[in-house]
């Protein structure tokens, strides 16, 4: 808003309600009808900008994002209050703004949706008695469960199986299911389908970057001095900002993308950084579409058009928002804050700085960190299988690890971010999200991708000179955590292969691993 506009804005609004950033959510029944008691209060806050080094594509997102919604709003006659980052009146924390501008306009009451991430839960919870007026929340109905339904669906349990979870999200919903609640195809899961490689010569015909200049928000939060990470090219912006952007990347990657999203899911190439892979995390977080309007549009594709769309690519896809997306939110709220605490491994090491910086020998690392840095953007099987992976087997402190994560993605809010980062990427948490420590040695990065072939390690020797880090460091792995692993039925296997293995090839591989993590600056 421009300040001559803010200026004239008259006394009367008896009723102050916050928006957060993501929390744009034009459907939302707080904008239904026109009140005119009602003020909308959105703010550029430096506490949010600055609880984390984000990317700078995020920051330029939000920023856009929430420019681009306060207009909707107030082309709906709403009323908008709308704090840049640069204006001179803006306060460092959300308090601190909600504070003088109750007080200016008299505000009688507050009222908030409830946030997704605990810092700013705690920070909205003591708002009462830093205003002095009543405050009021309301649910953001965004998601499909609410912040305590999986606790009661897990009371009880000694574990959290996502599998039984997403069942019951499936007959909750009634998502791809016949007349009698059974799953459509017979089967819930078809996850046995979706574990191919990039074929040779596949010609990669996806969704397309629709671009746009985000070149002023850019510039207000150089401006601003924010300190960011990444790169971008603000006048080829590409990331989704409305609601109607958002729709059309839905509908574009249901007619491209999807007839061979499950297929090749978990493939990784040079060629491509997103395959077919959506792309919607952004727009999904921060509200400008919700999951269940994904979820209906994937599964209207299927009982249109049975024959282009097969069933493993539409289960494979609903699965990650109607499954993993929720339970990760659920374990979040039924877990924290001793979440952000936990270390089963007792992990120590710093992050190599070449994480910040793409520059190591190993490729699928470059690669996929590279990308990070350029696209804000990794596929979940590079963001588990290669630069998590990697840190596990190196022994990286699991806070080290979360702060890149929730730094570097276009999608990384807390309530996501540390559950994939934390639980299932590091196994922090023992097993609650997962129920064994994804990780491997070259074979799997290399049954999966092409990256092996340009590297400069070799992926077939696990000793000696060039060969590939993440063989010895598996089995390193293994050795110095077998006593945490011995009692895990999943891990039984590996622990006795390694077990049965040649004690003088066990001793070579466990230098080489101590030599590579001696040297891991430089790998
Ligand atoms: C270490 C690690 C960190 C991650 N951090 C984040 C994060 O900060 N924010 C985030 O949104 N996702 C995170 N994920 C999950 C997943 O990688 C991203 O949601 C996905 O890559 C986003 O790209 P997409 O929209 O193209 O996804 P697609 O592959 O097209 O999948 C469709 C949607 O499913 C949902 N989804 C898929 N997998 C997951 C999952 N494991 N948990 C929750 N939702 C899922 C997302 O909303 C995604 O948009 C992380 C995964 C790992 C392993
Ligand atoms: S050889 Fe090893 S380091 Fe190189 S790309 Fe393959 S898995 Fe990665």
């Amino acid at each position: 808003m421009i300040d001559a506009e803010k200026t004239n804005m008259s006394n009367m609004f008896t009723s102050i309600k916050l928006i957060m950033g993501d929390q744009l959510n034009l459907d939302h029944p707080w904008f239904e009808n026109v009140d005119e008691q009602v003020l909308f209060v959105m703010m550029e806050v430096r506490s949010e900008t600055d609880y984390v080094k984000h990317h700078i594509q995020k920051v330029v997102a939000i920023f856009d994002a929430m420019r681009n919604f306060a207009k909707d709003l107030k082309s709906k006659g709403h009323s908008v209050y709308f704090i840049s980052i640069n204006d001179s009146d803006n306060k460092p924390t959300i308090t601190e703004n909600l504070k003088w501008i109750c007080s200016k306009f008299t505000a009688k009451e507050l009222h908030y949706q409830l946030p997704d991430e605990y810092r700013v839960d705690q920070e909205l919870q003591i708002l009462e008695n830093n205003l002095g007026i009543p405050v009021y929340t309301s649910d953001t109905n965004h998601f499909l469960t609410t912040r305590e339904e999986f606790g009661v669906f897990f009371k009880g349990k000694k574990t959290f199986l996502m599998e039984n979870f997403y069942r019951y999200m499936r007959v909750k919903h009634q998502i791809l299911l016949d007349s009698s609640d059974k799953p459509v195809g017979g089967k819930w899961n078809f996850d046995q389908d979706n574990r191919k490689k990039v074929p040779k010569n596949h010609q990669i015909l996806t969704t397309q970057l629709k671009v746009k200049d985000c070149s002023e928000v850019y510039e207000d939060i150089l401006k601003a001095e924010i300190k960011t990470i990444g790169t971008i090219n603000p006048s080829q912006f590409h990331w989704t900002t409305t609601r109607a952007e958002a729709f059309e990347l839905l509908e574009e990657f249901v007619e491209k993308a999807l007839p061979l999203f499950g297929t090749l899911q978990d493939a990784m190439t040079e060629n491509h950084w997103y395959l077919y892979h959506s792309r919607l995390s952004f727009a999904m977080n921060v509200k400008l579409i919700s999951p269940l309007e994904v979820i209906r549009r994937v599964e209207k594709a299927y009982y249109e058009e049975p024959e282009r769309y097969e069933l493993n690519q539409i289960e494979g896809f609903i699965r990650q928002i109607l499954g993993w997306r929720e339970y990760m939110r659920g374990i979040y709220w039924a877990k924290m804050p001793e979440y952000a605490t936990l270390n089963f491994f007792n992990h120590e090491r710093k992050l190599p700085t070449w994480f910040w910086t793409g520059e190591t020998k190993m490729n699928c690392l470059k690669h996929a960190i590279d990308q990070s840095l350029d696209q804000a953007y990794a596929h979940h099987i590079q963001r588990l299988m290669i630069t998590g992976n990697f840190a596990l087997l190196a022994g990286i402190h699991p806070d080290e690890v979360d702060r890149w994560y929730l730094g570097i993605y276009i999608d990384a809010f807390e309530w996501v971010e540390i559950t994939n980062t934390r639980g299932m990427s590091q196994f922090a948490d023992g097993g609650i999200v997962g129920s064994k420590p994804y990780v491997s040695s070259a074979s799997y990065i290399d049954k999966m991708s092409d990256y092996c072939q340009n590297c400069h390690y070799k992926k077939d020797l696990k000793i000696g000179e060039g060969a590939c880090p993440y063989n010895s460091l598996y089995w390193n792995f293994y050795d110095v955590h077998q006593e945490k692993l011995k009692s895990n039925p999943r891990i039984g296997m590996m622990l006795n292969v390694w077990k049965k293995m040649d004690p003088n090839q066990k001793s070579e591989i466990l230098q080489q691993a101590a030599y590579y993590l001696d040297k891991i600056e430089t790998l």
